[in-house]
């Protein structure tokens, strides 16, 4: 199972190009994000059970890392795709947001996100969960559009940190479940080029990562349990298509 990518439907091109315009944006790394490398390799890195995909520059002997720049960014709240909810998240929320009943929560602060995903052997994962509204009005036809979210003031602070959405942890992580050899499901995770985050940087080693895959790693897997969660308990929908 896929876990929700924030953005679709927008070029990462035309993402990278607005980026380019408030960050400098390494050419090897635009190259890369627009689907210009061919020399792509994948490094699996397991940290705390979840297993880390990093990917590296093979003619170039060099790793894609990634730091966040918060403060100084916060394109990606400004850029907010959708934001899905998990049922802890809603539990969370509708609490957070004043709200005595998670229905009335959801009836005025949710919206219905749908998407999909393409996975290993070409299997399409349409996904569809509710989603935390980015600005009050927000409409059904702008699942998936960039949008900034109403919860981020002019400090790029979130007004609703700590308790906002499980996705907005992860960020710019894409996460999904596998199964091992013996059936046993494993958490995977790499990072979505989505052209919005001045974060990512070259390295010849691994080392100045590995804090943040620890750091996200627990994250990550608790992220992916909760949106089990949410799709066993009918809060969320996956389907499969060859
Ligand atoms: S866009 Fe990237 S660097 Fe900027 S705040 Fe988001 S994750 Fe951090
Ligand atoms: S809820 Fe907070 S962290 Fe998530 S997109 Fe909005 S401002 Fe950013």
């Amino acid at each position: 199972m896929i876990i929700p990518t924030l953005h679709s439907g927008i070029s990462v091109k035309d993402s990278l190009d607005a980026l380019a315009k408030k960050w400098p944006i390494d050419d090897k790394l635009y190259d890369l994000q627009v689907g210009r490398r061919s020399d792509v390799v994948d490094t699996q890195v397991n940290v705390s059970g979840v297993v880390f995909h990093v990917p590296a520059l093979e003619n170039d002997g060099l790793y894609v890392l990634w730091k966040c720049l918060w403060p100084d960014c916060h394109n990606c709240c400004e850029r907010q795709g959708r934001l899905p909810l998990t049922k802890d998240d809603i539990a969370v929320l509708a609490k957070k947001l004043g709200y005595d009943s998670k229905a009335e929560f959801v009836r005025n602060e949710t919206g219905i996100s749908s998407w999909q995903e393409e996975g290993v052997g070409n299997l399409i994962t349409t996904l569809s969960m509710l989603s935390l509204k980015r600005k009050k009005d927000e409409r059904e036809e702008e699942d998936g559009t960039p949008l900034r979210c109403r919860f981020l003031d002019d400090n790029g602070y979130c007004g609703i940190h700590p308790d906002k959405p499980g996705v907005c942890w992860l960020y710019p992580f894409a996460s999904w479940l596998e199964s091992d050899r013996f059936g046993k499901p494993v958490v995977h995770a790499t990072f979505q080029f989505t052209g919005d985050c001045p974060g990512f940087y070259l390295e010849k080693s691994l080392d100045s990562i590995m804090p943040v895959l620890q750091e996200y790693a627990p994250k990550i897997y608790d992220y992916n349990m909760a949106v089990q969660r949410t799709t066993r308990e009918n809060y969320g929908f996956i389907s499969f298509v060859k």
